[in-house]
């Protein structure tokens, strides 16, 4: 039988690792999968530093300590890429080595580089997309950035620090980047910036040798020998799992989502770089992975019953038909006010039965209920004392 969790999170970058911590503060069991490093795009940051309380950090100090974190409080962490995800209750993760059930699904997959896609790409040596981990294969030679965000700026000032000279091309006259970022770039002594400049082909038969540019602003061809060319032109939204379950994206390939990271499909949510939002930035990711894991934890605690409730089933069936494993136990309160059915949830330790507290999830009726609730439910774990209405 499948391992079952109460909350599976897909991607193990800032939002994924976030989303881990705080799910278990909150004691829920959590599996979180990755399919290939922890930490994300920013495990490839040379210097992160804009990351709150942490002046200076390099990137891949950052994601070490996330993940340590995340692993401290008891996630079970995986490398295994999740293939396919099938959304019920509970839903069902299908990934390279096995499967998994789980309450709450929170996708926190990121997203993936874009390339130039230029012939000879895929196999010459000398095309990288990570300055800090193949700069030092470079040190003493010349080396070119593709890219105009901040990312091709700070791989092309780590880059400085090793290599005899850098150039920066960038297919426009503005940069992207942080501004200080370009200023930093423009007083580096062995570093270049070309603007308007685009690679329109690669050089050497096994090993890159050169590149071919070309000025858009003025068409002129030039040559520029360099024994490697690092591609820094942005990333894609990595949704496909999320495409595959319905979850409507925008052109660009974002989750469409909200800021309170829930997705249409019940029991799946969506957190991080991968969601349509304006800011795309570490502290944001983080925050995603916060607010997503809190609304897993209420659904957790919410959806199930919800999705069956009436007094009689859930004395007669609690949550163990349901997918849930015996031994969880909550409260649950439930009352039609103004038209809205509003919850009180949490669990057994956090919530009295008779306390009142700010609803923790607000629905028009019929989102969530197949059945009519009118009046203050109590139910328990099918090991607890007998359940009532009350
Ligand atoms: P980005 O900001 O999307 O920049 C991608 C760059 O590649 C742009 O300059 C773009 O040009 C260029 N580009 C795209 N397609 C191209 C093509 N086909 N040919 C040539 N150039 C092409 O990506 P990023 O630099 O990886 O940054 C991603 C996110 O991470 C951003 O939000 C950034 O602020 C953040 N970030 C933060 C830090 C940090 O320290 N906190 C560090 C790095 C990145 P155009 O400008 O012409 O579109």
């Amino acid at each position: 039988m499948d391992q079952y969790f109460d909350i599976i999170i897909v991607g193990g970058g800032p939002a994924g690792l976030t989303a881990a911590v705080y799910a278990r503060r909150a004691g829920k069991s959590v599996l979180l999968l990755e399919r290939e490093s922890f930490g994300g795009q920013i495990a490839s940051s040379p210097k992160v530093e804009n990351f709150p309380g942490l002046p200076a950090v390099s990137g891949a100090e950052l994601a070490e300590r996330l993940y340590s974190q995340a692993e401290a409080l008891g996630t079970r962490i995986e490398l295994e890429e999740a293939l396919e995800i099938q959304s019920g209750t509970p839903s069902r993760v299908v990934t390279d080595y096995g499967a998994y059930t789980a309450g709450a699904v929170i996708l926190a997959t990121g997203m993936r580089r874009r390339t130039l896609g230029l012939a000879g790409e895929d196999r010459l040596a000398g095309i990288s997309f990570c300055a800090v981990c193949d700069g030092a294969f470079y040190a003493g030679q010349d080396v070119a950035v593709a890219g105009g965000g901040s990312t091709a700026l700070q791989d092309a000032l780590y880059l400085a620090d090793i290599c005899r000279h850098v150039t920066v091309i960038h297919r426009r006259s503005d940069f992207r980047a942080d501004p200080i970022l370009v200023e930093r770039a423009e007083k580096t002594a062995n570093l270049t910036l070309l603007r308007s400049t685009v690679v329109e082909a690669l050089e050497g038969s096994e090993r890159l040798t050169g590149l071919t540019l070309r000025n858009t602003a003025v068409g002129e061809v030039s040559p520029l020998p360099v024994s490697a060319l690092f591609q820094a032109v942005g990333l894609l939204p990595e949704s496909r799992l999320a495409r595959s379950l319905g979850v409507p994206v925008d052109e660009a390939g974002f989750i469409a989502v909200g800021e309170d990271c829930l997705t249409p499909i019940p029991g799946i949510f969506a957190a991080g770089d991968l969601r349509a939002k304006e800011v795309r930035q570490l502290t944001t990711a983080c925050a995603d992975g916060a607010v997503a894991a809190l609304a897993a934890c209420a659904g957790l605690v919410l959806g199930l019953p919800l999705l069956c409730l009436t007094p009689g089933h859930l004395l007669k069936n609690p949550y163990r038909p349901l997918g849930v494993p015996g031994g969880l136990c909550c409260s649950l309160h439930s009352s039609r006010r103004g038209g809205d059915f509003s919850v009180w949830a949490g669990s057994q330790e956090t919530v009295h039965p008779m306390e009142r507290r700010p609803p923790v999830f607000r629905r028009p009726p019929g989102v969530y209920l197949m059945a009519k609730v009118t009046e203050t439910v109590t139910c328990c774990s099918p090991n607890s004392p007998p359940c009532a209405t009350q």
